[in-house]
Formats: structure tokens, sequence, C-alpha cells
């Protein structure tokens, strides 16, 4: 891990006239020291590996359970064994450094360990510091971006693995297992979230679980899904045809599919998220259909969702490195559901997509023998 990483951090101190900043969240711990967390591994499963960095010090403190594991993964950080909750461990802790004002991630942090906190260290002023430690991972340096490409080639890899795969018959969970262990065989570290497998009617949820539903010739089935590399994550979504799809869904199919490809073509350093989600729910509502009630896109890296947020109610300007998701939809309840979404790094010379499975639709098919 990079000491600029660390300065970048260390210059939020100055900034903010605080005097710590605790991080709970896995996805900065990762970044700043290299410990590596599971997603189930949050801030509610005791200290896990909680970095406190000061001025002049990198501390990380960890039970039993994860100290090995610390000084594996993050030598140069100062490994504090702790035993008991955060209200025992810490205050010690913040009175030996002298820390007057501490920043917290709020959005991690329950709101009983913050109260806790507040409570047995008086004398500590709690500010919540989510938004302010948002630039640290906004843009990507090279290796970032080389990283979550290489879990984009896999996903590639996965989805021309399920072209063939996908059989009349089979039920959404076949498709969701056999992509898990797709990855898993290729060497990701894992899923970057649940996989989405939804046939015929179903893809109307845009979140929907897989479920034991039976794939039927005529259904679109809609797989969203990725995987993670080195702890950065892709996300791609194809909306197959299985069999013969009516001609209406052939249709949405177009529409969806160009008016992703005219947010992609309008992106460039400068351009407001909020602009990009315009040319597309233009495009969709073209058609006249309802366009996807979701956001156009959000940023990946360490987290499947990140910054920037590409949708309506955000104003984001799109700057080189950044790395985010291009995904509209229309979705009729009952009916059907169309998602295409890719994965774009804005770079230098301009957009260039990361996930580069086709997009024209796939029909696919054939009975389970
Ligand atoms: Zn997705
Ligand atoms: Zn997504």
């Amino acid at each position: 891990v990079s000491d600029a990483r660390l300065a970048a951090l260390r210059a939020l101190l100055d900034e903010h006239a605080l005097d710590a900043i605790l991080l709970s969240r896995s996805a900065n711990k990762r970044y700043l020291s290299g410990f590596r967390l599971g997603d189930a591994e949050g801030p509610t499963s005791g200290f896990a590996g909680t970095l406190l960095v000061t001025r002049d010090a990198n501390l990380i403190l960890a039970d039993p359970r994860y100290t090995e594991q610390a000084a594996n993964e993050s030598p140069g950080w100062e490994l504090i064994a702790t035993s008991g909750p955060i209200t025992d461990e810490l205050p010690p802790l913040l009175l030996r450094h002298e820390i007057a004002a501490l920043g917290m991630e709020a959005a991690v942090v329950t709101h009983a360990d913050w109260a806790a906190l507040a409570e047995a260290a008086p004398g500590v002023e709690l500010h919540a510091v989510d938004d302010e430690l948002v630039p640290l991972r906004l843009l990507k340096a090279a290796e970032e971006v080389a990283a979550i490409g290489r879990a984009c080639a896999l996903t590639d890899e996965c989805f021309a693995h399920l072209v063939e795969f996908v059989r009349v018959g089979m039920t959404e969970r076949d498709v969701a297992l056999e992509l898990e262990r797709d990855f898993r065989t290729n060497g990701a570290e894992g899923l970057a979230f649940e996989p989405i497998v939804l046939a015929g009617p179903r893809a109307a949820m845009p979140h929907g679980r897989p479920s034991d539903t039976v794939i039927e010739s005529g259904n679109v089935l809609l797989i969203d899904f990725g995987c993670a590399v080195d702890g950065y994550r892709s996300d791609m979504t194809r909306t197959l045809f299985v069999g013969e799809v009516p001609d209406a869904v052939r249709r949405y199919h177009d529409a969806v599919r160009e008016a992703q490809q005219a947010a992609i073509d309008a992106i460039a350093a400068g351009v407001n998220g909020q602009e990009l989600d315009a040319i597309a729910r233009r495009r969709i509502g073209a058609e006249g259909v309802e366009p996807y009630g979701h956001g156009l896109g959000h940023g990946i890296g360490l987290e499947t969702h990140e910054p920037p947020r590409l949708r309506r109610s955000e104003a984001y300007t799109l700057e080189v490195g950044m790395v985010f998701s291009v995904e509209p939809g229309i979705y009729l309840p009952g009916v059907t559901g169309i998602r295409i979404e890719d994965i774009v790094s804005l770079e230098a010379s301009g957009p260039r997509l990361l996930t580069t499975s086709p997009r024209e639709p796939l029909t696919v098919g054939g009975t389970v023998s």
C-alpha cells in the first residue's frame, strides 16, 4: 500500500481540524493498510482490524481472531491487540495519543458503538467524516483500474461460459450456482455481490433474487453479476433471449442498448452524471415506456457501489480516473425486464469499456437432456 494514500488521509486531519480518524469501513481499511476483511466482517463483529490514524501513528486494533492476519497484511502498522469492546479499548488509546477531535465513519459504525464511545470518552469530540473520505478512493490509480479490469475480464469469460451453459428447464438458481463456481474456479476471490438471475416476467424486478423458477422458451434471462479480484469488483448485466421472444421484447432490448450507447458516447471529463442519465432516459422514453427507476450508474472499486453516482438526484462531474457502470433498463411489471450494464474507465483518451461481452441480443436455448 502506497504512502501517498496515507498522506492523503493525513491531509484531512489538518483540513478538518481533527487529531485522528478511526476507520471502520472494510474497503477503506484495505485501501489504506492492505488489511483484508470479508463483507460480513463489518464493524459489528468487534475489532476486526479497526484503523486509528493520528498525526504520527498508524495503529491497527485487532482482536485475537485477526492479530496474525493484521501483522502479515499490514506491515508498517503498529498492532494493538484488543480483547474487549470499543468503549473499553479506545478511550485509553485516545488519551495516550492526546486525541481531542476524532473523525469516524457514521455510515458504518453502529449507533450503539457511537453512543457508547461518546459516553466512555467524554473529552473527545466525535465527528462524522464519511463525505470527507470519499475523495480518497474516487479517482483510481492505474493499478486499481488494472485490478478492476482483471475482475471484468473474468466476468466476460464467465458470461461466455453461461451462454453455452443455459438450457430451457434449468432454474435461475442453477445458473447462479454455476456462475459462482466458474468465478471461483478461475481465480476470483469471490462474488462482488449476490448475483441476480431472473427469468421471464421476474426480470422486471431490478434487484430480484434467483429462485427455483424454471427457465422457459420465450423468456428473457437477465443476469447481473460480478466478482472480486484483489479486492476490486466487477459488475455486468446482460439480458439473454431464451428461444424466440416476442417482437416487443426485441424492440425494448434495442432501445436499452441504444440508450446505453448514447450515454457512453457522451462520457467525457467535465460532463455531469445527471446529463448522461438524462440522455439514456430520453432514448427509452422515445420507446413509449417508463425509463428505469434506479440511477444510470455507480462508481466501482473496492466496493461494488461507491461514488460517483450517475443519477438525477446527485451532481457528480466526471473526471479522468473514475470507473463506473452504465446500466439503463426497461421494467414492465408482470411482463418483462431488460437491463444492459457495462463498466467504463474514464481515461485521458476518453471512455474505455472494461467489460467487453457482446451487447447485441444473444439467443440461448436447447433443452436439458
Ligand atoms: Zn449490476
Ligand atoms: Zn451496477
